[in-house]
């Protein structure tokens, strides 16, 4: 079976996991301000702060509570994300608003988030869906319009660039996930950017339960005893042993980056032949890709899954949107009808980093034999369209 996510864990991972395991000092610690010094060398900015975090979802969480959401707020979210932002709402005690996705880039419909605004709304949740960036310049100009803070998403886009700049160095507060799937896994971690140091200082608080812990000291493997405390915390920091994993990832970065790339250009060069299939409307150029999808028509899409799977080929759907759910089935939302088509179409394809390429070519052949298959049957070709 070819396997739709495999993680890159080589000796590099192994070596960095033992040597952090033998250091003995298991919690946060010196792998983890190495890990967000490496970063925020990524990020290439002296504008932002760094923060290394238990997971993306709790990045999130800490991200609303930094922007002041609670109670009485309404968040603006495309319904086409991944749970995670959805939880993450409902933990403040916020309301969650969908709004539909773009049919070309599946980012967030901004023209309909401008109407679902209320003087309710102080925030909007907006994600780069795997290899197609937002348009975070008109997303920047949106939010000083109607005075909301950005939460920028960016699970899916650690390593990518927008206009040359690397995500994360821009955004009003972003979040990436490291998770045991992500292009850069910690085996579990998320990354929070935010633009003051006190936004920092209530994110390392948020993090490690609220405790006034000088992170300075944890990077040095030490603790202190005695510190006050003055707001409810979490336990949201990143261990070592996970930041140790981060590290020997992040040296791989253009490597992980290259070779993903590699594989998703040439899986929109064969697809490209196949009329029932809708591949990515990038050339990848200055993006890290986390997932390879395609659209397929919603009547074909889960006999499609059936066949690869028979045929040795696991593939995944990323996402069954928000509104679908029975918790968020009645928020408030805009008109999801982009959201619902793509969700019924929409299928992830098996990307690896270091991808053996010969795997692409036994995917997309799969592929072209399902539809090969159903036009000998008689069904008329659908699905790109007009
Ligand atoms: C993976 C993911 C998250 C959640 O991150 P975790 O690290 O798994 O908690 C949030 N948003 C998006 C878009 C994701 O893909």
């Amino acid at each position: 079976m070819i396997p739709v996510f495999k993680p890159l864990i080589e000796k590099e991972e192994i070596d960095a996991s033992r040597e952090s395991l033998e250091m003995g000092w298991l919690g946060m610690g010196s792998y983890v301000s190495g890990f967000e010094n490496k970063v925020k060398e990524i990020l290439g900015t002296e504008e932002r702060y760094v923060a290394a975090l238990s997971t993306g979802t709790a990045g999130l969480h800490v991200a609303l509570l930094i922007a002041g959401v609670g109670p009485g707020d309404e968040v603006i979210v495309s319904s086409f994300n991944c749970s995670a932002d959805f939880q993450a709402i409902s933990w403040v005690g916020a309301e969650i608003v969908f709004c539909d996705c773009l049919d070309d880039t599946l980012a967030i419909d901004m023209k309909q988030a401008a109407k679902l605004v209320t003087p309710k709304t102080k925030a909007i949740i907006v994600m780069d869906y795997d290899c197609i960036l937002c348009d975070h310049d008109e997303i920047a100009e949106f939010a000083a319009t109607h005075k909301l803070r950005v939460i920028h998403d960016a699970a899916h886009s650690f390593g990518s660039k927008y206009k040359g700049k690397p995500v994360g160095s821009f955004s009003d507060i972003c979040v990436f996930s490291h998770d045991p799937v992500k292009t850069i896994t910690c085996l579990d971690g998320g990354t929070i950017v935010v633009k003051t140091r006190e936004e920092l200082a209530m994110v390392h608080e948020l993090r490690l339960l609220g405790m006034q812990q000088p992170a300075s000291v944890m990077y040095q493997n030490q603790r202190a005893w005695t510190f006050d405390v003055e707001r409810v915390g979490y336990r949201y920091h990143m261990l070592n042993m996970h930041a140790a994993i981060g590290l020997a990832q992040l040296s791989k970065l253009a490597l992980i980056a290259s070779s993903r790339r590699d594989a998703c250009i040439k899986y929109n060069a064969l697809l490209a032949g196949v009329t029932q299939v809708r591949t990515p409307l990038t050339d990848f150029a200055d993006v890290t890709p986390f997932l390879y999808y395609i659209r397929v028509p919603a009547e074909d899409r889960d006999d499609l899954r059936k066949f690869l799977k028979e045929n040795g080929v696991d593939t995944g759907i990323h996402w069954q949107p928000g509104h679908w759910f029975s918790l968020w089935k009645n928020c408030r939302a805009g008109d999801l009808s982009v959201t619902d088509r793509v969700g019924n179409e929409i299928l992830s394809l098996p990307l690896h980093s270091r991808m053996d390429l010969a795997l692409v070519d036994e995917v997309c052949r799969q592929i072209g034999l399902y539809f090969a298959g159903k036009a000998v049957a008689g069904t008329p070709a659908a699905g790109k369209p007009a």
